[in-house]
């Protein structure tokens, strides 16, 4: 599976494209916004685009989902229900941040932890992880050794939870008892900045390393 990045919108959003490598078909996460350089990259690996997945209802995160899945029929999966509230206020929210005006929309498929979502031969694990968001998922191909975690762990930090429905605690534990136990090996995709693997973060995050007082 290849993997590439695409930092999207003002706020560098990671909007990652993944590629199975046998079929070359192709899942966007996370299409924020930046809708033409998203585009862009699809076609320059001449890909076919199979699905389209969301970790959380954040405009930064999914902006964009709606216009790419319609412009290239594809469906949207993700996140977990909770996010609705979330995906509901898109409109307000673009308005807020002067981004390019966003529209609700409802996914083709909402997920629950221990769901499986599919594109050409490659198939990735979901994770409910709220803390940061009430619905946030996290999906990881335990084959390749990969997570997509959107705002719930960065290299160095955590998701804030100051938002509407944020909460703290909720965030460490799906930290500590979701993404820990699948191996210090996993290499993930933040939603905003450089990769880390889990490993590294358990030895030196400030907020989640071991030892750490929650
Ligand atoms: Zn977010």
């Amino acid at each position: 599976m290849k993997v590439f990045v695409i930092p999207v919108t003002p706020f560098q959003q990671n909007c990652t494209l993944l590629v199975c490598e046998a079929t070359h078909h192709a899942a966007v996460v996370d299409p924020g916004g930046d809708v033409e350089r998203i585009v862009q990259a699809i076609e320059q690996e001449k890909v076919t685009l199979e699905k389209v997945f969301l970790t959380h209802g954040h405009l930064d995160h999914c902006g964009g989902a709606k216009a790419i899945a319609a412009r290239y029929g594809v469906p949207i999966e993700g996140p977990q229900v909770d996010e609705r509230f979330w995906i509901d206020q898109l409109a307000t929210q673009s308005q807020r941040f002067g981004f390019p005006p966003a529209e609700p929309f409802e996914p083709d498929r909402w997920l629950v932890d221990g769901d499986t979502v599919r594109f050409g031969n490659e198939s990735l694990d979901v994770y409910h992880c709220p803390g940061h968001t009430p619905g946030h998922v996290v999906f990881v191909s335990s084959a390749h050794r990969i997570a997509l975690v959107g705002d719930v762990l960065f290299a160095g930090s955590i998701g804030r939870t100051d938002f509407p429905r944020g909460n703290h605690a909720d965030l460490i534990a799906s930290i500590r008892t979701k993404l820990w136990p699948l191996g210090d090996d996993i290499t993930f995709v933040p939603g905003h900045g450089p990769t880390s693997t889990f490993g590294e973060e358990r030895r030196t995050n400030p907020f989640v390393a071991d030892g750490v007082r929650a």
